[in-house]
């Protein structure tokens, strides 16, 4: 009752407890795993972020600097002395601003003084553009006193920046505008701010409203590139950056991710593996101790049943009741050979147990398979004939001498011929004979017995496996402990031998060892001669 519920429990609560367990351990790394990552991305976007608006500061520092040295040299008391004023140190102190202008409080334009190099036309017409379309919706009224701003417009396909105040003087107001030349700011001041020659650490580029690059390489739009607008004067415009480890660092997170996803998955394998193979020794062990306990059981029966027989005859001779010599010869035949067969099954258990702590030790010497052969048939020969089974011992002539231990192929054949007797009741003849094959003596124990299935015919030969569905004369399982055939395989294998089965079920078995031929023994003249069997 104990072992079942203990089963029961490994298998019902312990086994999916465990996976569970790993499942939730497999669940939260990966989850902690994801979650670091994203950290990890969102504190380089921050970084990258906080880059991206110190530089379009700078741009908006660079225009101001230059709007605030116009404001200084407009004067609305001497507007005539304005290009006097400023053209000197324009290049110097203004180099994007192309023209400077004041306009009174209806928007004539009460002085105009311009960068040279740009044609009269092109000056009229911006004067015409501004007045009308730029500073179209400026309204003077809500303007504050001195207070800069920028507008950012796109005409005609064009770009146009212009920053503007209004300057009260004299209790008039007056607007001051300065032109700033855009193709200007691109060609000279988003180079000379945004191009970094040593080991550039991210890459900056400029686009438009629409998109298209107007400064600065193409750049992909990975999970690290962000982009800004510049506060206050291109804000149409969008300042672009990218780490320029960027992809390097996307392909590293992938990786890393793929990484840690395998070791996660691996590693729950191994612990379901690991639990699996545990499982599967535990399962081993139950198995092998129920084995041994039945045979144990097994054993025990098996030494009964001589016992019992020699206690049998002995009684009856004791007894003084036996009629004939004869008889009293035959009683104490029996009680010979299944003393002898006792001694033979003890034998057996004792040299398994030798087996199984491998303590096995077999002594050597050149023997002769033919006599052994002949004194293990000859173990048997009382009990065939009680049963009625007709013993056939053949050796071949000639047989050459092998290293054997003499003690341990009997036991052997013994018990190749005991299994014959015990598996094959009732069925004529049991065939044991001895020759040479090659470079081995073969010795073949053949019945005509139920045969064994080609399934089972490895397994017989493994400690404590037994045949399934074996019945006796009397259709009773037949009593065995299931370690006679390992034994015998154990036995072949240290002489350097094989042994083996070769059956067909309903039509017999024919079990073989074989050992190897002595060299230099092969072609030796013949010790024995064809021993005939033995008759009652
Ligand atoms: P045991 O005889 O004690 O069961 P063995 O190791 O001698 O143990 O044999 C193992 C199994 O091989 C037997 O249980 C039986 O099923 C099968 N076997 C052995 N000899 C024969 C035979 N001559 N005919 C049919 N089956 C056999």
């Amino acid at each position: 009752m104990e072992r079942p519920r203990r089963e029961k429990l490994v298998s019902f609560v312990l086994l999916p407890a465990v996976v569970l367990a790993v499942g939730v351990l497999a669940y939260f790394t990966l989850r902690t795993t994801l979650q670091l990552e994203k950290l990890r991305q969102q504190s380089v976007l921050e970084a990258t972020l906080g880059l991206a608006s110190e530089k379009a500061d700078r741009l908006d520092r660079r225009i101001v600097e230059q709007d605030n040295v116009v404001h200084a040299i407009t004067d609305p008391s001497s507007l005539e002395a304005l290009a006097e004023r400023w053209l000197p140190t324009a290049q110097r102190e203004t180099p994007t601003v192309r023209g400077i202008l004041v306009l009174d409080e209806r928007r004539t334009v009460l002085a105009f003084a311009s960068r040279a190099g740009g044609a009269w036309t092109d000056e009229e017409s911006f004067r015409r553009l501004l007045v009308h379309r730029i500073l179209d919706g400026v309204d003077l009224d809500k303007l504050p006193p001195d207070e800069l701003r920028h507008l950012h417009r796109v005409y005609a396909g064009q770009s146009y920046l212009v920053s503007y105040w209004q300057r009260p003087h004299r209790g008039r107001r007056y607007l001051v505008v300065a032109w700033h030349d855009v193709g200007r700011i691109v060609r000279d001041v988003l180079s000379s701010l945004y191009t970094e020659t040593a080991a550039p650490s991210s890459r900056v580029n400029v686009v438009d409203e629409e998109g298209r690059i107007i400064f600065g390489p193409p750049l992909r739009s990975g999970e690290f590139t962000v982009g800004v607008r510049f506060p206050t004067t291109l804000y149409n415009w969008r300042l672009q950056v990218a780490p320029s480890a960027g992809e390097e660092l996307a392909s590293r997170v992938e990786n890393r991710r793929l990484l840690e996803m395998v070791m996660v998955v691996l590693s729950s394998l191994v612990i379901v593996a690991g639990v699996v193979v545990v499982l599967v020794a535990a399962e081993k062990e139950r198995r092998m101790s129920a084995q041994k306990s039945d045979f144990v059981a097994n054993v025990s029966h098996e030494l009964k049943t001589p016992l019992a027989l020699v206690r049998m005859f002995g009684e009856l001779l004791q007894s003084g009741r036996v009629a004939s010599e004869a008889k009293r010869q035959e009683y104490l035949d029996i009680i010979l050979q299944e003393s002898e067969r006792l001694s033979n099954l003890i034998e057996n258990v004792l040299d398994f147990a030798k087996v199984e702590r491998g303590r096995a030790s077999y002594d050597f010497r050149p023997g002769d398979v033919g006599e052994t052969v002949t004194r293990a048939v000859n173990v048997y020969r009382h009990r065939a004939e009680r049963e009625g089974v007709e013993l056939q011992c053949e050796v071949a002539e000639g047989l050459p001498e092998a290293r054997i231990d003499e003690r341990a192929l009997q036991l052997a054949i013994i018990n190749l011929v005991d299994n014959a007797l015990k598996y094959a009741p009732g069925t004529g003849a049991i065939r044991v004979r001895a020759a040479v094959e090659g470079p081995v003596i073969a010795v073949r124990v053949a019945d005509r017995g139920p045969g064994i299935p080609v399934e089972e015919q490895q397994r017989i030969f493994e400690r404590f496996v037994r045949g399934n569905e074996l019945r006796g004369l009397d259709g009773r399982p037949v009593r065995g402990s299931g370690i006679g055939l390992s034994l015998v395989k154990h036995i072949a294998e240290s002489h350097g031998g094989a042994a083996w089965v070769e059956s067909d079920v309903g039509r017999g078995s024919t079990f073989v060892i074989t050992v190897p031929v002595l060299r230099g023994a092969a072609g030796a003249p013949a010790r024995g001669s064809r021993r005939p069997a033995p008759t009652a």
